[in-house]
């Protein structure tokens, strides 16, 4: 059975309810200035899709943020992106109080009202239970869901995946979700090779299972930022007071211990300082001194990553090699966009909000094959070859 998409949908006269993922960075003074709008910028082809070929309601959802245990919070409320909306689509858009507020019946019957967009979802607990009982009421709005946010599809919420128990046949994927399934079968299913991962960041123990699938598919993976140290001291390195947990270094014991581990290169020397906040320091050995911690690789790692990746035809990336937050430990991180973004001929994937902002800082994002809008969502895509939402979307639940 393959996905059905919204350009094989007949919209005429539909109330289509939409799953977007506009969880947007607002801006830390408080203001409610977007500061990055790309999720919502890639989710306009569906949009305008859905309104221009007739339906007579748009619906759509979205979660901002993660608001603590599903209580109401001014500070992720989507009144941001309903403004930003309705500027680029010209149109009126009603954000409504709640996702359940007793009105939204009679707003959706009236006619002058097109657009809407419900309030957060997470202002529900009921969301990420995946509540049979919220989806119905989220489902009764509409008669036809779309689903676009790619990057909310590893999780079996309410509004990603029960919704779909309603819909049945009545329910499509957006044109985002398209190009980004697309893109990462070419690293999933036929990558050319040389294919090069290159895994950076501080989550350890969530990307340490698509390290091990990963390893055995790539012919070579780079393992900097955070995600080195357990690996370091797993081998016996001093790594000093850099981020590392006692059971990280376990799991990286075991992929060192694998018939894979000579794929792996680490870094060769450091970047260290007292704090994040501090001066950078450079080590020229693997050893950290143990009043220091690691905040980026080296010069010397610099030329040997540069080397191992020179003759890639498929480059995945995820997770920035340092604490690039303070730009005295980004050096590594803008280096790596850099050679990405000159590498010829090469299938180039980012995936992951850290590196994906650290190639918009460079001003390299259009020099990549493809930036994915979905950290979390790419790499469980690539370990299990599909995800929840795409799977609920295409058999039901
Ligand atoms: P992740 O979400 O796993 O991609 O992790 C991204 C975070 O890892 C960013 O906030 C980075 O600053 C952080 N990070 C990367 N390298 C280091 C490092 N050496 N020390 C501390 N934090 C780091």
């Amino acid at each position: 059975m393959s996905l059905k998409y919204v350009d094989e949908v007949n919209f005429k006269g539909k109330k289509v309810i939409a799953r977007f993922d506009f969880n947007v960075p607002l801006a830390k003074d408080g203001s409610g200035k977007i500061t990055d709008t790309t999720r919502i910028d890639m989710a306009m082809p569906t949009i305008k899709y859905i309104l221009e070929h007739g339906a007579s309601k748009l619906i759509m959802m979205s979660h901002l943020g993660r608001p603590k245990d599903g209580v109401k919070d001014a500070k992720y409320s989507l009144e941001p992106v309903a403004k930003y909306l309705a500027t680029k689509l010209g149109q009126e858009v009603v954000l409504t109080e709640s996702c359940t507020d007793k009105g939204i019946k009679n707003l959706i019957g009236l006619n002058a009202t097109k657009l809407v967009l419900l309030e957060n979802v997470r202002f529900h607990i009921e969301e990420t239970k995946n509540d049979h009982e919220f989806a119905k009421t989220l489902a009764g709005y509409a008669d036809f869901y779309v689903n676009d946010a790619f990057g909310t599809a590893h999780r079996e919420h309410a509004s990603t995946y029960e919704i779909n128990a309603f819909f049945k046949n009545n329910n499509a994927a957006g044109f985002l979700m398209r190009q980004e399934i697309e893109a990462l079968n070419k690293v999933v299913e036929s990558p050319k090779h040389p294919f090069i991962a290159i895994v950076g960041g501080a989550k350890v123990a969530d990307k340490i299972k698509i390290i091990e699938k990963l390893l055995v598919n790539v012919d070579k993976m780079i393992i900097g930022g955070a995600m080195a140290y357990p690996f370091l001291k797993a081998q016996g390195h001093n790594i000093g007071k850099s981020l590392c947990d006692a059971e990280d270094v376990d799991l990286a014991r075991k992929i060192l211990g694998s018939a894979s581990a000579k794929k792996i290169s680490l870094p060769i020397d450091h970047i260290v300082s007292d704090s994040t906040e501090g001066k950078g320091e450079t080590i020229n050995s693997k050893d950290i001194p143990s009043e220091k911690m690691g905040l980026d690789v080296g010069p010397k790692t610099m030329e040997y990553f540069r080397d191992t990746l020179k003759d890639a035809q498929t480059v995945l990336w995820n997770g920035p090699m340092g604490f690039f937050e303070n730009k005295e430990f980004a050096k590594g991180t803008m280096e790596i966009a850099k050679i990405l973004s000159n590498l010829k001929g090469a299938f180039t994937l980012v995936g992951g909000g850290d590196s994906v902002s650290a190639v918009q800082k460079a001003g390299l994002s259009d020099k990549m094959s493809h930036v994915s809008t979905g950290g979390g969502a790419s790499l469980e895509y690539i370990e299990q070859g599909t995800l929840p939402g795409i799977k609920a979307l295409k058999f039901g639940v």
